[in-house]
């Protein structure tokens, strides 16, 4: 087996846990689409899921698409993100108690997941005040495109 199928072998199987450990029914539309959420590093469009979906063999319409993204981010599975033209860029959560910041490239439109970074002014927050959601986007340009 190659070091590829391998690792999508893995990202496959960690998918199937994470739906059996939130006590979901794991059907191959469901795995399929968390598999490749899980697999990138960069938030995708509905477009860029079901070309990875697509190149995967799992046969998946446009509608079960949206609704199994939908389903994902309902679950906490996984989380949506304002792409620059207002549409919608799915990445897979990773860890469930903080919402993370996300750098949006004005150049390429790429949008990545800052898992690793908290800001400052979420870990200051006044005390008795609790986030339910925080949505920041950092703008600027990616290492690919800086000059
Ligand atoms: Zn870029
Ligand atoms: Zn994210």
């Amino acid at each position: 087996m190659s070091e590829e199928a391998a690792s999508s072998l893995l990202i496959t199987e960690t998918a199937r846990q994470r739906l059996q450990t939130l006590g979901q029914r794991v059907t191959p539309a469901r795995l399929a689409v968390l598999a490749t959420l899980l697999d990138s590093p960069n938030a995708l469009s509905h477009h860029e899921v079901a070309a990875k979906v697509a190149v995967s063999g799992e046969r998946c319409d446009r509608v079960t698409l949206y609704r199994v993204l939908e389903w994902l981010v309902e679950r906490g599975l996984a989380h949506k993100v304002a792409g620059e033209d207002r549409s919608w860029r799915f990445g897979a959560m990773l860890d469930e108690s903080h919402e993370h910041p996300h750098f949006r490239c004005l150049c390429c439109g790429k949008v990545l997941c800052l898992d690793t970074l908290r800001p400052a002014l979420i870990l200051g927050l006044p005390t008795g005040y609790t986030i339910q959601r925080a949505e920041i986007t950092i703008q600027g340009t990616c290492p690919d495109c800086s000059p």
